[in-house]
């Protein structure tokens, strides 16, 4: 199996990802539900052109296609890993997931209660219970508030009372690998990776149990990434927290995730274990994706797929498969009718979904 280096350079202890068990296919005990489930889960955008374009040029009223039809499950403790290209609806997906967009169609369940809709769960429940950390830390730490307001206002939106605040904050800093010194001083005086701590630690501060890390390394240094990742992984062993790791790196997922789901222009097109899907990739995406990992093992190199073309705009997405204008493996009707996402092996957790008109259920994909 290709195994993807995430740290090129010396080791360093501080500044490597410690030996994961995830990709070896160990997976965290599960009591059969998921914890965060979606079916049919679409979100689109409108895009209204403005009264002059529409005079000048004849425009039209279009849509983005940011989000089509995704199913998935992510279940307690465990890290499902998000993967795709720029622009393909990965932070899309996320947020939809968290209830930060209504979804155009389809439903989304936290624990088993939809979050739209009658009965849905309280958006407040929600809100504690489900976290985002985000790409930038530099963006999204208010850079007029100390640690302590920065906390201090999940802290408040818990319950805390004022005279605990102070002493929660200090425990969730040094919880994070910062310290009591840190409180009173702003974001601007710190470095990227303490910034990204901060934001771990207000997403703690609200006791989540599932949290979507969205490309939360992409703007830190390699050294620092491994930090944040051990950070991430500490916690999860800890407090059972169950993440939804977006990211564009497939070394770093790999390290990180249980299973992998890989989306394509707006629809996941594949879904599996780690080591699985890292082993057998049957998507001719994913096996275009995995092909571009360098890798130090020549046993295990893969023959580059180079695939031609540009991706195409999630405003016009092609008919049928969306990857079909790309896809070295084309078939005649590929652009016409839509693959599903079916199970090609394994059932539940373990199951090995594929949407392309190659495989078949049940078809052995040795
Ligand atoms: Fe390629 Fe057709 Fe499979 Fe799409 S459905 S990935 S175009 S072979």
């Amino acid at each position: 199996m290709l195994v993807p280096e995430i740290v090129p350079g010396p080791a360093r202890p501080e500044g490597t990802v410690r030996e994961s068990m995830r990709s070896e296919g160990t997976v965290p005990e599960r009591n059969g539900r998921p914890l965060v489930e979606a079916r049919g889960l679409t979100k689109h955008f409108p895009l209204r052109s403005t009264l002059l374009a529409r005079a000048l040029a004849g425009a039209r009223d279009r849509t983005v296609h940011a989000v089509d039809a995704v199913d998935l499950e992510i279940y307690p403790r465990e890290t499902l890993g998000l993967v795709g290209e720029s622009g393909c609806g990965k932070s899309t997906l996320g947020r939809t997931v968290v209830g930060l967009y209504p979804p155009t169609a389809g439903q989304v369940w936290f624990d088993g209660q939809p979050l739209w809709g009658r009965r849905s769960l309280n958006p407040r429940t929600l809100r504690r219970e489900a976290q985002i950390i985000f790409q930038n830390p530099y963006s999204s730490l208010n850079p007029r508030h100390t640690v302590r307001q920065i906390i201090g206002v999940a802290l408040a939106q818990r319950g805390v009372p004022l005279a605990d605040r102070e002493a929660e904050t200090i425990a969730l800093l040094r919880r994070v690998g910062l310290n009591e010194r840190h409180i009173d001083q702003y974001p601007h005086q710190f470095s990227g990776g303490q910034r990204q701590r901060i934001g771990v630690a207000r997403a703690l501060a609200m006791h989540p149990r599932f949290v979507v890390a969205d490309e939360p390394l992409s703007s830190l240094d390699v050294s620092v990434q491994a930090q944040i990742v051990n950070l991430l992984q500490d916690l999860q062993a800890d407090l059972g927290l169950a993440y939804l790791f977006i990211a564009h790196d497939l070394s770093v997922v790999f390290h990180v995730s249980h299973r992998v789901a890989v989306m394509y222009l707006g629809r996941v097109v594949e879904t599996a274990p780690t080591a699985e899907l890292f082993g057998n990739p049957l998507h001719p995406y994913t096996q275009a994706l995995l092909s571009a990992i360098p890798s130090v093992d020549r046993r295990h190199r893969r023959q580059r797929i180079i695939l031609e073309g540009t991706v195409p705009t999630p405003i016009e997405p092609p008919p049928g498969c969306r990857f079909h204008t790309r896809c070295p493996r084309r078939q005649p009707g590929c652009d016409v009718e839509v693959p599903a996402l079916i199970t090609v092996a394994g059932q539940g957790p373990s199951a090995h979904r594929v949407a392309c008109h190659l495989y078949a259920p049940g078809e052995d994909t040795a």
